[in-house]
């Protein structure tokens, strides 16, 4: 069980110590915890022991526990792990907009933002460490200013996601004027007025029956469909969403996305909703617009054939927490964390159609917080598990110059069948589920 901050409390800045799933079951003379510490010039974001629970009438449900990860300059990180892994809420946790009975408890995300941190600079109540600033501890108006200019999400199903009886284009104007206006607000954070003075402004606040959108966000939103390869923008700006079709909407989700020009982009299952042609088509814009604009971008996704293709460095979730990261090198090829095994050993091979894909045995556990041991969440399932894995692991250090490093005792020692745990240690065994086709993750990732 964790030690989750009960609700009520406003608790931000993370304290490490508090980490019962780490501190509290580590043998302080084995462990080797990973070395990740302050944030680094590279460090987009950095995110220390963040923690988000939900309060619900069955109980305390633990989605994400302690992540600690970094998001550098210019890069692509996947998250990757299966549904009810805690993948969404932790990139929710991120942009704060975890909805209630959603809460972080605990952790702290730092955002380099050289102009933030020296507005905060000296205030008492916000951490600011060089150019990072952490958001858990700035006002809830500045957090929701930076939601734009510097973090933007695409979610995964387009056609929920925009009102089906306004244009596209409307839309997306929309999205343009609202960080027009936020930036030519004097109170603003991030000051810019891209053609939207302060007389503007003044005048929308005063006369609010003025037509929200402008000549000059239409044409941004020509614009930004243009580059996200709409043909014809001029004349699809003015169709409605039901005149897309999936992928030329998830094109146009990515425009609304890019509308404020943010820092980092957040793509939650991008693909999911689309056929195969159309998913390698949204990817590779993905990947273009990265390099063109040099913005970081986290990944989630359920598929690691995604993040093979796609990402710089990976993280990999399991039961709400972060069981193995690093470049997707080093984890890819050192991979030690069996969950991480078994997850590759489900992708299909392109060069061996015909080979039997092995599935993950058993199923998630519950994130019921009365529900959790304490020991490695994924011992029930895993084919190594040892009466070392009945304490719960730290992450140790697998290789220290690829910043990888696992939760799991096989990073510092070799598995031996003489230790491994009975088979129905667990009730079943591992292997009971096997061929389960809920065994493995086969949709849609949380
Ligand atoms: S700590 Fe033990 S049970 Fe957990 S993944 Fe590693 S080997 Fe398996």
């Amino acid at each position: 069980m964790s030690d989750a901050t009960p609700p009520g409390d406003g608790a931000v800045g993370g304290d490490p110590t508090t980490d019962g799933g780490t501190a509290a079951a580590a043998d302080e003379t084995a462990a080797r915890p990973a070395p990740i510490g302050a944030p680094g010039p590279d460090d987009v974001l950095a995110v220390r022991d963040l923690s988000t629970r939900f309060f619900t009438e069955e109980g305390q449900i633990n989605a994400v526990e302690s992540a600690s990860f970094d998001l550098r300059e210019d890069e692509i990180l996947g998250v990757v792990g299966e549904s009810g892994s805690g993948k969404s809420v932790t990139a929710l946790s991120l942009v704060d907009l975890v909805e209630t009975p959603g809460r972080i408890t605990s952790g702290e995300v730092w955002y380099r933002e050289p102009d933030l941190a020296d507005e905060f600079r000296g205030v008492d109540a916000v951490a600011v460490d060089g150019d990072h600033v952490d958001l858990r501890t700035v006002p809830p108006r500045v957090r929701r200013s930076l939601r734009g200019p510097s973090f933007s999400v695409i979610f995964q199903d387009p056609m929920s996601s925009f009102n089906p009886s306004i244009t596209v284009g409307e839309q997306i104007a929309e999205a343009v004027e609202v960080q027009r206006r936020a930036r030519a607000n004097p109170r603003s954070t991030r000051s810019r007025t891209q053609g939207y003075g302060l007389g503007k402004f003044l005048l929308d606040g005063l006369v609010p029956g003025r037509d929200y959108t402008s000549e000059e966000s239409m044409d941004r939103a020509v614009e930004l469909l243009g580059q996200v390869g709409i043909p014809d923008p001029e004349e699809r700006v003015d169709e409605y969403p039901g005149q897309f079709s999936g992928g030329m909407l998830q094109r146009a989700m990515i425009a609304q996305a890019l509308a404020g020009e943010p820092d980092v982009l957040i793509a939650d299952e991008p693909t999911t909703a689309l056929d195969v042609t159309i998913q390698a088509q949204i990817l590779n814009l993905l990947k273009e617009i990265q390099a063109e604009r040099g913005m970081s971008i986290v990944l989630i996704t359920h598929d690691l054939g995604v993040i093979a293709e796609m990402c710089d460095r990976v993280c990999v979730m399991y039961a709400g927490e972060i069981v193995e990261r690093g470049t997707l090198d080093s984890v890819f090829e050192e991979t030690v964390h069996p969950y991480t095994q078994g997850l590759l050993g489900s992708i299909p091979d392109v060069d061996d159609p015909q080979a039997r894909l092995e599935p993950i045995a058993g199923n998630v556990p519950s994130l019921v917080d009365a529900e959790m041991d304490d020991r490695c969440y994924f011992a029930d399932r895993c084919p190594k598990a040892m009466e070392a894995c009945l304490d719960k692991p730290p992450e140790l250090t697998v290789d220290a110059a690829a910043d990888h490093g696992a939760k799991c005792v096989l990073a510092e020692r070799e598995y031996d069948p003489v230790d491994a745990l009975p088979d129905d240690y667990f009730g079943a065994g591992p292997g009971s589920d096997a061929g389960d086709p809920a065994a493995t993750d086969g949709g849609a990732g949380e």
